[in-house]
């Protein structure tokens, strides 16, 4: 099977690459499996310093790094630059906290000596998306590496060129060979992957029909896994909302990497008395978003990643409109245009059983819900399958903190600005979004031995 890259700004194809046989596959994951041996071993600080070289690599190679996203998946150039910064970012939080988070924890129990010591797991397999091409293995990447752990990248299939640049900044940054290895393997695989027996632990980032293949095959072998699935995230306003704020920072959510986001602004929910201004400004301001060739610095949207990823919206949108949503603005798509382009979108009247309700919306269309009461708000946000983030805006602090910490079912909870990612801070969701948590402390003892040691 050939792997298949292309441009979804014109469609054309820009890359072809024939998928590992089982042969390549098993030879790859033992030399994997063999660096284990070593770089487990390797003093930290060693580790740090492969790192830190990584994150030089990604600052000098910048718009080299950006084009290839943008290229292979589509997103606004601005948005790849800044996705390659939030990588090195990531690069220096870990080498600045690594030392820490692994430290030996001393427990005083009725033993002479009884410590917590922090060990790598071996081989983690990564299972990788296209939507955020580089940060997402990055993310995984970097504290599993830091760890003491060696790392397989199976990626999309359509982002095959960024699978090998990544592999190769990490040669560049003189990691030793075969502690990051790209293996270009479609979904269909990933099967047989996790049953190796070299391999220590999976981590997927995709879909949850993804996420319950992976979840099924990883616990049919008894291998630890972390999924970090989809999500539907609700966005409440409240009756004391500051507008402006509120609608700037709906469309921002929303309208980010063209709306395909796992932690994307998807459903806002609004109490009676600011509905209808929320409702105008942000139909408003949704307008003002330009689509066009994701190279030009002056367009916000550039086209889906996929033609089947809109083809797949187009559908959920207009099986909503045919329940009774109502299109406010957005919703054609122009054919004549080779690229996979979907305009910003807003749906109101979205009610229970239609799929702008329930599913995951992977693009730029926004669905509002007018809630009866502030109660009504919270009922509404919760009543999905996903519990990814969630975000609330209220000029009361108490009262959105509450809101955030007790009643949203979410991992992520955000007051008064869109849900991101934040090195610093636990990532991750409950329900059907997934489980684990990547990022932060948290994140870098995933793929760890948490061991206990006695000594009476
Ligand atoms: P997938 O979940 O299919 O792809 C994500 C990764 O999982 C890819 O590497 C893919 O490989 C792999 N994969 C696919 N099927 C399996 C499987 N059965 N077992 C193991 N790995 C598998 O997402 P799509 O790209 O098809 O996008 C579909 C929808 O998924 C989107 O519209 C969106 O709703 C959601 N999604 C969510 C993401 C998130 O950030 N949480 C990211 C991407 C998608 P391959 O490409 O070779 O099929």
């Amino acid at each position: 099977m050939v792997l298949k890259s292309i441009n979804p700004a014109n469609g054309e194809l820009i890359g072809e690459y024939t998928e590992f046989n089982a042969e390549q596959f098993g030879n790859i994951v033992d030399r994997v499996n063999r660096s284990f041996k070593t770089w487990s071993k390797t003093g930290l600080h060693r580790r740090i310093d492969h790192v830190k070289n990584l994150a030089d690599l990604l600052s000098v190679n910048k718009e080299k790094l950006a084009a290839i996203i943008t290229n292979e998946m589509g997103k606004n150039i601005a948005e790849a630059r800044a996705e390659i910064d939030k990588c090195a970012w990531l690069c220096h939080y870990y080498c600045e906290n690594i030392d820490d988070f692994l430290k030996v924890k001393p427990i005083q129990t009725d033993a002479s000596e009884s410590y917590i010591s922090f060990r790598p797991l071996g081989v983690i397999l990564a299972i990788m998306p296209w939507n955020f091409p580089f940060w997402q293995v990055f993310r995984c990447a970097i504290p599993t590496l830091l760890a003491g752990n060696t790392m397989l990248l199976k990626h999309a299939s359509n982002v095959s060129a960024c699978a090998l640049a990544i592999e190769e900044l990490f040669r560049e940054a003189d990691f030793p060979n075969d502690v990051f290895r790209t293996v270009l393997v479609s979904g269909q695989k990933v099967e047989k992957m996790i049953a190796h027996k070299s391999i220590a632990a999976v981590t997927l980032t995709g879909s949850d029909k993804a996420g319950r293949s992976v979840a099924q095959s990883a616990g049919s072998h008894l291998k630890k896994c972390v999924l970090e699935l989809g999500g539907s995230d609700p966005y409440i306003i409240l009756d004391d909302a500051d507008l402006d704020l509120a609608v700037q920072t709906c469309v921002k959510g929303r309208l980010l990497n063209a709306g395909q986001s796992c932690i994307g602004a998807k459903r806002f929910i609004a109490t009676p008395k600011i509905y209808d201004r929320f409702k105008a400004e942000f139909v408003r301001e949704m307008k003002k978003a330009s689509m066009g060739n994701p190279f030009d610095e002056n367009k916000q949207l550039g086209p889906l990643a996929r033609n089947d990823i809109r083809e797949d919206l187009i559908a959920q949108v207009n099986e909503s409109l045919n329940m009774g949503a109502q299109l406010l603005c957005g919703g054609l798509v122009n054919y004549d245009d080779k690229g996979f382009y979907y305009p910003a979108t807003v749906l109101s009247n979205v009610q229970p059983g239609m799929p702008a309700y329930h599913q995951e919306m992977f693009g730029p269309v926004a669905a509002l819900i007018k809630a009866k009461d502030e109660t009504d708000t919270i009922k509404i946000a919760n009543d999905t399958s996903f519990g990814l983030g969630a975000a609330v805006f209220t000029s009361d602090i108490e009262k959105g903190r509450y809101l955030a910490e007790f009643e949203l079912e979410a991992g992520c909870c955000f007051v008064n600005d869109f849900v991101k990612s934040d090195p610093r801070l636990p990532f991750g969701g409950i329900k059907e979004s997934g489980y684990g948590r990547e990022l932060s402390i948290y994140g870098a003892h995933e793929f760890m031995n948490i061991k206990t040691v006695y000594i009476k």
